[in-house]
C-alpha cells in the first residue's frame, strides 16, 4: 500500500487476530468492532436493557474513571457479577471502548460494517453457479458500481454549491471550500453546536491562551481548549480532532472568540479535503494501465483546479481578464 502500513485495524471478536496484528502491524491500533460486541452481548446475556447501557460504554467519550464507575453500575443493575463473558470483555476494554481509544485516529469507523457492506454488494453480483469468466465479469460490474459512486460523490463535492444554513456563515463557507460534501455536512453540525457553547479565558501568555468551554446548562463538564496563536494550533481535551479529523464545536467556539475567520492549516485534515486524491493521481498515473480510469481521474483533477480558478477569477475584473488571456493562450499553445 504505497509502502505505508495501516495505522488502524478493526476486526470482529476473533482475539487470535490480536497477536497476529501486533506482530505484522506493530504500529497499528487494533479495535474490536462495536457491532459484533453488541451482538455477542445480546446472544450471551439475553437482556435487551443491557444493550442500551453497554452501547454507551462502547461509544461515549468519557474518561477511564467514568468507564469503571459505569461498568460497576451495569454489573449491579443487571446482576452480572461473576459472569465469565463479562470478565473477559472487561479484560479487553482497551481495544473496544472509546474511553481508551479516544485519541487514536479511526475516521468515522468503529465497526466492520463497511467491510460487511462490500461483502454484501459482491454477494449481490456473484453466485455459486458462476463460471470463472462470469465471476470476473460480475466482479468487474461490482467495482464499476463503487467507482461510479465515487464519481458522483466527487461531482457533488466539486460542482455543487451548498446552501448556507448556520449563523456562522464565514466558517460554513470556508468549510465548503476545503472539505468534501459529506465532511462539510459534519462540520455544519459542529458549527451549529458551537452556538450553544459558553467560553471563558482561563489563562493567557504571550502566544498561548487556554479556554474553558462548557455546554449551555451543563457547566460541570468543561473542555479545555489551548490555542497557540503563533503557530495557529488548537488542542482540545476531548481529542475529537485527533480521533475523527474534523474541527469540533469546542475548537470552533475558540476560533470565534479569537476572531479567526479562516480554518488554519492545522485543522484541515488532508484526507477529508476535496483535493485529497491530487497527489495520488500525479504519482500513480504513469504506472496505471487502466486507461478509462486514468482519464476519469485526470478530468476530475483538472475540473477541481479549474473550478477553483473560476471561483477566484470571477470576483475581480483584473483577475478575470488575466485568467481569460492566459487560458486562451494556453488553449492555442496546447
Ligand atoms: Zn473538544
Amino acid at each position: 500500500m504505497g509502502e505505508k502500513s495501516p495505522k488502524a485495524v478493526i476486526t470482529d471478536g476473533d482475539l487470535a487476530m490480536r497477536d497476529a496484528i501486533k506482530n505484522v502491524l506493530p504500529d497499528a491500533t487494533h479495535r474490536l468492532c462495536g457491532w459484533h460486541l453488541q451482538r455477542n452481548a445480546c446472544e450471551t446475556i439475553k437482556n435487551p436493557n443491557l444493550l442500551r447501557d453497554f452501547k454507551g460504554l462502547i461509544y461515549d467519550n468519557n474518561d477511564h474513571r467514568d468507564f469503571d464507575r459505569r461498568w460497576e453500575a451495569i454489573l449491579d443493575k443487571h446482576n452480572l457479577v461473576g459472569s465469565t463473558w463479562i470478565e473477559k470483555t472487561y479484560e479487553t476494554r482497551a481495544i473496544w471502548s472509546h474511553c481508551f481509544l479516544w485519541d487514536k485516529f479511526f475516521g468515522y469507523i468503529r465497526t466492520t460494517s463497511q467491510c460487511e457492506g462490500i461483502n454484501s454488494l459482491i454477494r449481490f453480483y456473484i453466485n455459486r453457479k458462476n463460471t470463472l469468466i462470469d465471476f470476473m465479469h460480475n466482479l468487474d460490474r461490482a467495482l464499476k458500481k463503487y467507482r461510479n459512486n465515487e464519481l458522483i460523490a466527487d461531482f457533488k463535492s466539486q460542482c455543487l454549491e451548498p446552501v448556507m444554513i448556520t449563523s456562522l456563515e464565514v466558517y460554513e463557507r470556508s468549510a465548503s471550500c476545503y472539505f468534501t460534501r459529506n465532511i462539510f455536512k459534519e462540520i455544519c453540525n459542529e458549527i451549529q453546536r458551537a452556538g450553544a457553547l459558553n467560553i471563558k479565558v482561563l489563562s493567557t501568555t504571550l502566544d498561548k491562551v487556554e479556554f474553558s468551554v462548557t455546554a449551555l446548562g451543563d457547566l460541570a463538564k468543561d473542555r479545555r481548549v489551548e490555542v497557540d496563536r503563533g503557530k495557529n494550533l488548537f488542542l482540545c481535551s476531548c481529542k475529537l480532532f485527533e480521533s475523527r479529523g474534523i474541527p469540533y464545536s469546542h475548537v470552533l467556539c475558540a476560533m470565534k472568540f479569537e476572531n479567526i475567520l479562516e480554518f488554519p492549516d492545522s485543522l484541515i485534515y488532508k484526507r477529508w479535503t476535496k483535493n485529497a486524491k491530487n497527489e495520488f493521481i500525479s504519482t500513480e498515473m504513469p504506472v496505471n494501465d487502466d486507461v478509462e480510469r486514468v482519464l476519469k481521474f485526470r478530468v476530475g483533477a483538472l475540473a477541481s483546479n479549474c473550478n477553483k480558478l473560476c471561483d477566484i477569477a470571477c470576483k475581480d475584473l483584473t483577475k478575470f481578464d488575466e485568467v481569460q488571456f492566459e487560458l486562451v493562450n494556453l488553449v492555442i499553445r496546447l
